[in-house]
């Protein structure tokens, strides 16, 4: 007979051991304790636009509901055929040759993408280079995938580029990948072409596969210009990802795209492996779907959010310029994106832990950052700052900050 036990607890799976995702980590706990205590807190930890007053474009909205009785059954695992067929044609606008049909797959959010191609490429020890710092579900995507990340260094005194020469030394036998995250979260950095052609030789050279982690790639400041970095080579093989999240403010609606392309007859047992998992979830979020071929077809309004009087253009002007006017701040002008990577200096802000600085600022001005070292980065003097709140909102929020860290001791 079966005796029972009581004190037999559940443990999570020993996969997530070394798994860590900080943007909705501890501190948010305790910020969701003081919201259910009756506090308003700002919340500039996140780069969820439409809470922001950021709506997504009225003809994508319209789509979604036109389409939404059409909708209710699941569709291919890959993804509806015109949102597909949207997908290609963009490729073929940003010089991404020789994509068809089947090379791209719809999900629910590059988040599912991000994690279905890592279960699909790696095993045990397999390693990946990430840039340090990084979106961080690259990390914990590989390391759930039993990966090794390894972190490449990008280098703020040279506007956060990524340091080749480092990406060069951290390249073993057992490196499969390269992750490339343009324009990156959380630097707001946008890469010139002789970077991406450098890391296309080194992934050339040593065979690897890169990932283009591009969702920002319409989310672009003064004049810079984005380069697909599928563009650049049809002999390496890349895996690029984009979606509705950022540049058509429908991150809610989780839809997002992977799109295969380059030296594909090299991948031909990985593609087998990430159908069948695209197969497993049966398929993505149909209703969203629809939407797709209108948000990549025609007028981009994200255009006149970007553009010199911009919302975007704006807020981001508003908190460079009162973040740098801090003493001890500095932070290098993101190019794109949503984010401001400021620097505390460390002679007058000694930080020993970056996660109670931003709990001590949660507590006491009821304002939400994220800390550098939740992107996998291994200093502790920065903190990553949204800049989708109204410039008022912005205004207020760093006038608090500065006022905070006058005091500030750890
Ligand atoms: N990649 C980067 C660089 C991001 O910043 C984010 C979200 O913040 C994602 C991927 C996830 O996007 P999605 O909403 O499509 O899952």
């Amino acid at each position: 007979r079966a005796t029972i036990n009581f004190m037999r607890p559940l443990s999570k799976s020993s996969k997530l051991d070394n798994v860590c995702y900080e943007i909705r980590g501890e501190v948010l706990k305790e910020a969701r304790r003081l919201e259910e205590e009756g506090h308003r807190i700002l919340k500039l930890n996140i780069g969820n636009p439409a809470p922001f007053g950021f709506d997504v474009p009225e003809e994508i909205l319209q789509d979604v509901i036109h389409n939404l009785s059409e909708a209710q059954g699941y569709c291919d695992a890959k993804g509806i055929f015109p949102a597909r067929k949207a997908v290609m044609q963009n490729c073929q606008q940003l010089g991404i040759k020789s994509v068809e049909i089947e090379d791209i797959y719809i999900g629910n959010g590059v988040s599912e993408l991000i994690v279905m191609s890592m279960q699909g490429l790696l095993n045990a020890g397999d390693e990946v280079l990430i840039p340090s710092p990084d979106y961080p579900l690259w990390t914990a995507a590989v390391t759930l995938s039993s990966g090794t990340p390894v972190h490449y260094h990008c280098d703020e005194q040279s506007d956060w580029y990524p340091d080749i020469d480092d990406i060069r030394s951290k390249i073993t036998d057992k490196t499969k990948a390269i992750v490339v995250i343009n324009p990156n979260n959380p630097t707001g950095a946008v890469y010139p072409r002789e970077i991406l052609e450098q890391i296309i030789d080194l992934a050339r050279e040593h065979q690897l596969l890169i990932c283009a982690d591009e969702i920002y790639d319409r989310i672009l400041y003064d004049g810079v210009k984005h380069t697909a970095l599928a563009s650049l080579a049809d002999d390496v093989l890349f895996f690029t990802f984009n979606g509705l999240s950022k540049s058509y403010r429908a991150a809610g609606y989780r839809s997002g795209w992977m799109i295969v392309s380059g030296a594909k007859y090299r991948a031909r047992d990985l593609i087998e492996g990430i159908d069948m998992l695209a197969s497993m979830r049966l398929c993505s979020n149909v209703p969203s779907q629809f939407a797709i071929q209108t948000a990549l077809g025609g007028y981009q309004s994200i255009n006149d959010l970007v553009l010199p009087e911009g919302r975007l253009y704006e807020q981001r002007n508003v908190a460079y310029d009162l973040l740098t006017q801090i003493p001890g701040v500095t932070c290098v002008k993101p190019k794109g994106a949503l984010y401001l990577f400021p620097k505390l200096d460390p002679k007058r802000y000694p930080i020993q832990n970056d996660e109670k600085l931003v709990y001590d600022l949660l507590v006491q001005q009821r304002i939400l950052l994220v800390q550098g070292s939740g992107f996998n980065l291994k200093d502790k003097q920065h903190l990553r700052v949204v800049f989708l709140p109204r410039t008022d909102v912005l205004e207020d929020a760093i006038t608090r900050f500065a006022h905070f860290l006058e005091t500030y001791q750890q």
